[in-house]
Formats: structure tokens, sequence, C-alpha cells
């Protein structure tokens, strides 16, 4: 059977990640008008005339890698202020080193450079959350990266916004800027339920509602955030966002490291998806999330770098390796959280 394509790929591997984790050897890829159009047997190959071809003997061809936690910006912090808790971490060096010097100029920069590490280690999708957008989002479309820029929402000042009314309307406002981009896409993202008010999540769930926006938040990364949460609103933070409207399939939840059997069958019952970040978790001992627990429950996990200053890398290739590793120590099972 003859076959026409515009670009015919020859690989030593291609990885398809079907479910059985298959890997064909010395297949080719037939790509017509933008899509792939075949996977072609080696005895198959001569049949298919392409306009271009391109052999890469050494390589793996596999799906982009999406990076479903990230702060691209911050790897002009890497290695600022290892080897701390994250409260101390972020109010006593990270807060006031982005007090010093963040900018347009340094997200853009910043973003341009993690994404530059992204793509070298496979990942071709990213779900950011940081301060001047719009730079996120140039840089993002600069790199060729499909980029969804999560516009944070905080309740007290930063460089970039005074208070969470503020931090929405600029965010709102860059997102405005990208109308039409496909390979940008904004989001709203609440930074956690330490640093945001019961009355700005229940603005941010309408405003999601309204104009058709993820949601990206930081939720149960450590004790401490569950302790402070009981001790200021006499609830565990996910109970405390269920009852604000919070939890629905347009949540990307990063971390729940910290999660008990009800909390983990309530983010399966709204469909809310989990940013796994199995480095940072490890850098920041936050703890070891229940990966075996949410997949059994069906929630989808994907996983994160999360910022370079907490990991200090941006390699999804590692963090797929370490997600696998630590589910297995964190359980004792060496068959949790399987390779594939
Ligand atoms: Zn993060």
């Amino acid at each position: 059977m003859s076959l026409t394509a515009d670009l015919l790929i020859h690989a030593r591997w291609i990885v398809t990640v079907e479910t059985d984790g298959e890997v064909l050897a010395d297949h080719a890829l037939a790509i017509r008008d933008g899509k792939i159009v075949a996977i072609v047997p080696p005895e198959g190959v001569a049949a298919v005339s392409a306009k271009e071809t391109v052999r890469l003997p050494r390589h793996v061809l596999m799906p982009g890698l999406v990076n479903l936690h990230c702060h691209a910006a911050m790897t002009l912090l890497r290695g600022y202020a290892d080897d701390l808790a994250l409260m101390d971490w972020l109010q006593n060096h990270i807060w006031p080193a982005e007090g010093k010097h963040v900018s347009d100029e340094f997200v853009y920069d910043g973003t341009l450079i993690g994404m530059a590490e992204m793509i070298r280690s496979g990942t071709t999708t990213v779900n950011d959350m940081y301060f001047y957008n719009s730079a996120v989002a140039r840089a993002g479309l600069a790199a060729g990266m499909r980029t969804f820029v999560g516009c944070s929402i905080l309740e007290f000042p930063t460089n970039y916004g005074l208070n969470a009314d503020d931090y929405i309307n600029k965010g709102l406002k860059e997102r405005d800027e990208f109308v039409g981009e496909s390979m940008v896409t904004f989001t709203l993202a609440p930074h956690a339920p330490y640093t945001v008010s019961d009355a700005t999540f229940r603005k941010v769930v309408t405003l999601a509602e309204q104009l058709d926006l993820p949601i990206h938040c930081h939720i149960h990364e450590t004790q401490d955030e569950i302790n402070g949460s009981l001790s200021e609103h006499q609830v565990r933070p996910l109970a405390r966002l269920a009852a604000l409207g919070l939890l629905s399939p347009r949540l990307v939840a990063a971390h729940m490291v910290h999660l008990n059997d009800e909390e983990i069958a309530l983010a399966a019952h709204h469909g809310v998806s989990v940013a796994h970040n199995p480095t940072s978790n490890m850098k920041l001992a936050s703890g070891i999330a229940p990966v075996q627990k949410l997949l059994a429950a069906g929630v989808n996990v994907g996983i994160g770098t999360d910022g370079a200053a907490s990991n200090n890398k941006l390699d999804m290739l590692a963090d797929t390796r370490m997600s696998a590793l630590l589910a297995k120590v964190g359980t004792q099972d060496p068959t949790a959280v399987p390779a594939a």
C-alpha cells in the first residue's frame, strides 16, 4: 500500500505511550497536513513517498511531555536558599528576593531560559504560575512551547500587584492581548489556601466559570498548611475549598501531599487533577504524596517540576523517574507507580 506524506521521520525507537508501554524499533512516523497519519513498520517504509525525510538513528521519538506545575522564571533563582522548609524558604528568602529582582524583563528572560531546559528534556507543554503574565506568554510564543499562563493571585502586594483584585484585573487584561493565540491559554492561579481569602476564592470560581478558564493552585503541600487552616478556619484546606466551590474538573491542584482517604475520594468525586512534584516535595521535606492511592481512586495525576528554586532542575524525565521511585519507597511496595 502506498502512502504520501509531507514528512517521514525514521527513529531508532518510537514510544507510542499506549497503556501497555509499547516501544517500536526502527519504525517511521508519517506526517501530512501537520497530523500523524501513520506509524510505518520497517518493511513498509519503501512504499512511502515523502516530501521530506528525517533520520534519527540514535533517538527516541515520543509525544511531548507536559510539565503540570512550574514557575519557569524562577530558573533565575536556581540554587538560591537551598536546604530550608517551605515557609522559611518562602517568607525569609524567596519572597524578599522576588521583591528585589522580579520585573517584566526578569520574567521574560527567566521563562525563556527555563523553557530551553524543558524543551531539551522533551517537554512541549507547561502549566506555569507566576507574575508579569504577558512576559510568560511572549516567552512561550518565542520558544514555541504550548503555555498555560497562570495569573498568580495573592492578598498581599508584590512588585507586580497590590492586592487580589489588582492581580486579577492585570491578569485578565494581559489575557486580552493573546486572544486567538492557540499556543497560549491563561489560567487563574490563586497561590494557595494560606495566601488567598474566602472572598477571593469565590471571585476566582465565578470568573473561571464565566470565562471558561482553568484554575491552578498549590494545595495541601505541607502539614503546616493544614495546621494553619485548622486554627484559622477550623477545617482542613481541601474542605474549605470544597465549600467555596473550587473543586471541579477545571482545577489543577499542585502538590496534594497530605491527604486522608476522604480527601482523596473528594478529589476523585469532583474530577480534580493533581500535579505531583516529587523532587520539590523531597527538597523542601514537604512529605510523600499518596500517588498510588490517588491513581487507584481514579484521580488524574500529572507530574510537575515546580520552579527551579525548589528542584533544582526543570527536567520532566528526571521527575518522572523520581515519581516512580518515591512512590515505591513511600509505600514500601515495588509495584507502586510502575515505570510505564
Ligand atoms: Zn509551586
